[in-house]
C-alpha cells in the first residue's frame, strides 16, 4: 500500500509556521497544540512533524525514535494538562481518526487527547 500525503493540509501549514497554533508541547519529532473547536475542557492534538497521513502509515515508515517520541509526547501532554489515567479521579481519552470511515478531516496523523470532564461511553 502506497501512502500519499498532501503537504497543503492545515497541520502541514501549522508545522511550517504558516498559520498560528496554541502550542502545549514541542519535542524533537512532535508538536502538540489545542484544538480550535474543543470538544472537552482539555482537547489537545498531538502530531508528528513527519509527513504521515495516518497511524498505519506512521507505524510502517517512521523511525523508532519518532515512534518513541510520539508515544512519550502523548503522555507528557496528559501530565502537562493535569490528566491522570492511573486510578482515582479523572482520566482521559486518546483517539485517532483515519480515513473516511472515521471522518478524518485533516490528512496528517494526529491524536486527540480529551479530558477534563466525564466523556461517556466510547461510542457515545
Ligand atoms: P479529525 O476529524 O480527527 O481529522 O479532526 C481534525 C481536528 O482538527 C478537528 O477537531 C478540528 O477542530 C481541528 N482543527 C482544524 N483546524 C485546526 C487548526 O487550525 N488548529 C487547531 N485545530 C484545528
Amino acid at each position: 500500500m502506497a501512502y500519499s500525503y498532501d503537504d497543503q493540509n492545515i497541520f502541514a501549514k501549522i508545522l511550517r509556521g504558516e498559520i498560528p497554533n496554541d502550542t502545549v508541547l514541542e519535542t524533537a519529532h512532535c508538536l502538540a497544540f489545542r484544538d480550535i473547536a474543543p470538544q472537552a475542557p482539555v482537547h489537545v492534538l498531538v502530531i508528528p512533524k513527519g509527513a504521515y497521513v495516518s497511524y498505519d502509515h506512521f507505524a510502517a515508515e517512521a523511525s523508532d525514535a519518532e515512534i518513541a517520541d510520539f508515544t512519550r509526547a502523548i503522555g507528557e501532554v496528559c501530565r502537562l494538562c493535569d490528566l491522570h489515567g492511573g486510578g482515582g479521579e479523572g482520566g482521559f481519552r486518546v483517539i485517532s481518526n483515519a480515513g473516511p470511515h472515521a471522518s478524518q478531516e485533516v490528512p496528517h496523523l494526529h491524536v486527540h487527547v480529551l479530558g477534563g470532564r466525564p466523556l461517556g461511553g466510547l461510542l457515545a
